[in-house]
């Protein structure tokens, strides 16, 4: 088979992998321009908060594994591709300097065995690194028990690493990934934090140069949300635990592709999308406005409010809290407000040392006013109503947003 045909095959097989915020497109174009369930190119987030283009493709789909939640498969009857090292890199390559790409997002099935696979994919970087000096973006895909020298090799070269969780309890992972285990996975999760945090220590050497950089990205995982039973609680209570025991700079929550009939999975008709979106801001609470996942859920109310972002929901069920003072309340106070960023709420307490806080001046900080309102006295005044209880105030928000989002389903990913 030539590159090309590989290429189509392994693209394909890599877009039920997330690498961004939103899971695959199923609106397929045969005739016109555009396709946007065909895998290929992703986007992707560098520290700095610029968005990058991926060349997103697996190294091989010949995998020896079986997860029933899994296209690749080995009891799947479908194309089988894999790359050469060399195949990849120049590939690669040529795109990026076609400028269609600016990176590349690399993942594989397990290939003959876990090790082998890693040191393919090694062999890969070791060409675009130091054959062709490629100096781009890598995000490449730890293969679950491989040996810690090969991931200790792999970190020199790429700029981010995921080892995938997949799924979120030993006992679901038994079930649909039996050649998996939980300390297959935990295990380079582990080692990889051990080494981001030494290499971040380290000093630099003779004469100022500094230690090589090792995963300067950071490493990240994925969850699929909806294959098994657990609640939203499980799945946010084991991010909290990444982000505070691992260091992880994301956990990626991918709604659950129904791509098998496989008795097990559950018989879903669309992927849980909404209840992804859900997580997605749920995280973003947990990383930035430091909520506590079990503040914002709990054993008798274990899943999110798929009408209501978590922030709003936390609001209304904390409406004891409010109104907060805008010229008074501490900076974590201002987090909790619906209708108050992390920009805004700088942005506020920078404003408040010079100035008294006016609705007007919130405005103009980038405040959403018309949800804020509700929550907060600027200078004393409350310009909410306050004949509003909570199930009144649930209704108004969900019409709010209904105004916005009767012409399509999209929500918005992270409502202030
Ligand atoms: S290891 Fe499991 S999830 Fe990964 S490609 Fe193979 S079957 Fe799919």
């Amino acid at each position: 088979m030539d590159t090309e045909g590989k290429l189509i095959i392994l693209a394909d097989a890599a877009k039920y992998d997330v690498s961004c915020s939103s899971s695959g497109s199923q609106r397929k174009n045969p005739s016109g321009i555009g396709n946007a369930s065909l895998g290929g190119i992703c986007h992707s987030w560098t520290a700095d908060g610029r968005c990058v283009s991926l060349l997103k493709v697996l190294f091989s789909n010949d995998c020896i594994y079986d997860c029933a939640y899994c296209v690749n498969r080995r009891s799947v009857d479908r194309p089988r591709a894999t790359f050469t090292p060399e195949e990849l890199a120049v590939l690669t390559i040529n795109f990026y300097r076609r400028n269609y790409i600016e990176g590349l997002f690399l993942s594989s099935g397990v290939y003959k065995s876990p090790n082998h696979t890693m040191e393919c994919l090694l062999q890969t970087l070791l060409l675009l690194r130091k054959k062709y000096r490629f100096g781009g973006y890598i995000h490449t895909k730890v293969i679950p028990g491989s040996d810690p020298a090969l991931v200790d090799a792999f970190g020199q070269y790429t700029d981010r690493m995921s080892v995938n969780i997949e799924l979120p309890t030993e006992k679901s992972l038994t079930l649909l990934a039996p050649q998996k285990n939980k300390e297959s996975i935990l295990r380079p999760m582990k080692h990889l934090t051990k080494r981001i945090k030494e290499n971040q220590l380290e000093k630099p050497t003779w004469r100022g140069r500094k230690a090589p950089l090792f995963v300067p990205a950071g490493q990240s995982t994925q969850l699929i949300v909806g294959a098994t039973p657990e609640d939203d609680l499980t799945v946010l209570r084991l991010s909290e635990n990444l982000y505070s025991h691992y260091n992880l700079k994301r956990v990626y929550y991918s709604a659950y592709v129904p791509v098998s009939d496989n008795p097990l999975l559950p018989a879903l008709s669309t992927p849980p999308l909404r209840r992804e979106n859900r997580l997605y801001q749920a995280d973003w609470l947990l990383r930035f406005y430091r909520f506590k996942a079990s503040e914002l859920l709990d054993e008798k109310r274990p899943y999110f409010d798929l009408d209501l972002d978590p922030k709003t929901d936390w609001a209304l069920r904390n409406l004891q809290f409010f109104p907060v003072e805008v010229n008074k309340a501490s900076y974590e106070q201002l987090l909790r407000v619906p209708g108050i960023g992390v920009k805004s709420a700088k942005r506020i307490v920078v404003a408040r040392k010079n100035n008294i806080i006016s609705f007007e001046l919130l405005s103009r900080l980038g405040v959403v006013i018309k949800r804020a309102q509700y929550f907060i006295t600027c200078n004393g005044v409350f310009r909410g109503d306050k004949t509003m209880d909570k199930t009144r105030l649930r209704h108004h928000f969900l019409a709010e947003r209904s105004k916005f989002t009767s012409y399509g389903q999209q929500l918005f990913l992270f409502e202030s």
